[in-house]
């Protein structure tokens, strides 16, 4: 069988990966241009997060994250533990709400067995060398990791090519005009052009990349995840500094130009929580768009009998990247599509 994926980010990538690794012959196609919209996975902060996303009441994305992150064990045996740039979380608030708040999500999660520590602001400052007077408190996430964007990219890469997996660089404008068997449609914001109907709408969003300078403050060991005055920011460590994010817009959504006020909060709010990043270089501001679906599950299922969508990952593409490849595999061996990822039994329009 001869598998078409469509879309090289993340998502279309770990895809080909796990269904190269099963036998098929796979080829990818990605448009690789950027246009209209830079792919999410070429912004993404990459973190691998499930307490750090868990909402009250989204149970369905809080147990899908929970598996994403036992698929990531998994695959990390195949990319390497260089693309990890960090192995625990913490989250913190600054004033009286916040800290309410985050007590909240704490409880939630830890009535579904999730494992976090409570901790009070010395505690928090301890796990933040350097954060600001007013952090007030903090949940701790052992295990809540990140990774580098690039780096997974460019692992996947290197793996698809060890396996001999093609990876074209050519648009695709009609999945039925496309050469193969079965095609697996994982392309983020531009797959609802190939299959109008399907539901995914772009949520633009901001992040700023700074890089340490020479007499600064050393970025932090772990994610760090503030609510500052109820805005969330978060910063996430690379190699030589870290990954400020990320504003979310539903608007906006032909535009790729980062807004000035977007930029001005996060970094502000950044500033809050570590005020030594003033030290440091603002070494590039980008936007993407995420691409989203209506609950805030990706779609991942048949569409019919040749097409099969693996997209609208919204804010957790990362996250569940792994996941999704063995779903994918495992669709293809015949599995049934989980009910709350089906995309035959969720959306609206379409023909499927
Ligand atoms: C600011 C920001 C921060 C984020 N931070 C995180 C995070 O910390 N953790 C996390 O888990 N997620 C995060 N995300 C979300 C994550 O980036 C996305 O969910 C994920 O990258 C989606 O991957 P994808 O492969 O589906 O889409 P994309 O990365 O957008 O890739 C789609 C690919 O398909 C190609 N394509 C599109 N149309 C066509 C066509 N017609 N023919 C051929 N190719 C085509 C595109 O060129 C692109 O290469 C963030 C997103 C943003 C915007």
């Amino acid at each position: 069988m001869h598998v078409a994926v469509v879309g090289g980010g993340v998502i279309g990538l770990s895809c080909a990966l796990a269904l190269s690794e099963s036998g098929r012959r796979v080829t990818v196609f990605d448009d690789a241009t950027g246009d209209p919209m830079p792919p999410a996975s070429s912004v993404a902060g990459g973190m691998l997060a499930a307490v750090g996303e868990a909402r009250t009441g989204e149970d369905a994305l809080w147990s899908l994250l929970r598996r994403g992150a036992d698929a990531w064990d998994r695959q990390l045996r195949r990319l390497g533990s260089e693309v990890v740039t960090a192995d625990d979380t913490v989250l913190v608030g600054t004033d009286t709400a916040d800290i309410e708040h985050l007590g909240t999500v704490a409880d939630w999660v830890a009535e579904r067995s999730g494992t976090l520590e409570v901790v009070g602001a010395a505690a928090a400052r301890r796990l933040v060398p350097g954060a600001g007077p007013r952090i007030r408190g903090g949940v701790v996430v052992k295990g809540e990791r990140a990774v580098d964007n690039s780096l997974v990219i460019d692992a996947l890469r290197r793996c698809l090519e060890e396996a001999a997996v093609p990876i074209v660089r050519r648009r695709v404008d009609d999945l039925g005009a496309v050469d193969a068997d079965r095609v697996v449609l994982a392309a983020g914001c531009g797959s609802e052009a190939l299959w109008p109907g399907l539901g995914i709408h772009p949520v633009k969003g901001e992040v700023l990349r700074l890089s340490r300078g020479r007499y600064a403050l050393p970025p932090p060991t772990c994610v760090v995840r503030a609510l500052v005055n109820g805005r969330p920011v978060y910063l996430v460590p690379r190699a030589d500094g870290v990954v400020v994010g990320a504003t979310s817009y539903d608007g906006d959504a032909g535009d790729p130009q980062p807004q000035v006020g977007g930029v001005v909060d996060l970094l502000t709010d950044a500033m809050t929580v570590l005020p030594g990043l003033r030290e440091y270089r603002l070494a590039g501001i980008q936007a993407g768009f995420r691409p989203g679906t209506a609950d805030g599950l990706p779609l991942i299922g048949a569409l019919d009998d040749r097409v099969v969508a693996a997209t609208g990952h919204g804010r957790n593409g990362f996250a569940l990247a792994a996941l999704t490849g063995e779903l994918i595999r495992e669709l293809f061996d015949g599995a049934e599509a989980a009910p709350e990822l089906d995309p035959r039994r969720r959306y609206q329009g379409g023909t499927a």
